[in-house]
């Protein structure tokens, strides 16, 4: 389960979302993301990332990314996590699903931290969180609007 915020612009109309979060399939995306990482989808330094290291785990969940010239997108996380104590894993899955949540218990550490490049300008955005997210420009005219609306999505 995702929130999302609606927004409409108030120059030109444009309507447009941001769903952040995971949707209900979130076992099934998290293995599909796994495979995408494997199959260079990310780059040959994700691939390497999880290919050379066991029980490590992905955040799957879309985040709000900015750049400081205003382009956004919402985009899968995609930083890499390891257990600190690799005893303590129960399962023999090779590749366990590990939510938000339990990363915040403190068993897990960092490997790697996607840096997602903006499209315009090339420079690294930053994560909005969700708690921050006050106005967003349009993606159609760059006017600054507020979300009108909060969806629960999936
Ligand atoms: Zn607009
Ligand atoms: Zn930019």
């Amino acid at each position: 389960m995702g929130n999302g915020y609606g927004f409409k612009c108030k120059r030109c109309n444009r309507e447009y979302e941001v769903l952040l979060g995971c949707g209900k399939r979130f076992s099934e995306e998290y293995q599909q993301t796994i495979e995408e990482v494997k199959r260079f989808k990310y780059g040959v330094k994700w691939r390497n990332l999880v290919k050379n290291r066991k029980n490590i785990n992905i955040d799957v969940e879309y985040d709000l990314y900015q750049c400081e010239c205003g382009y956004w997108k919402v985009k899968r996380n995609l930083s890499i996590f390891e257990p600190i104590d690799e005893t303590n894993i129960t399962t023999s899955e090779e590749y366990p699903l590990v939510t938000r949540w339990e990363r915040k218990e403190g068993k897990y550490r960092l490997v790697a931290e996607n840096k997602h490049k903006c499209r315009r300008c090339r420079k690294p955005m930053h994560v909005i969180k969700e708690e921050d997210i006050d106005k967003l420009p349009c993606p159609r005219c760059g006017e600054l609007n507020e979300s009108e609306t909060f969806i629960r999505w999936d």
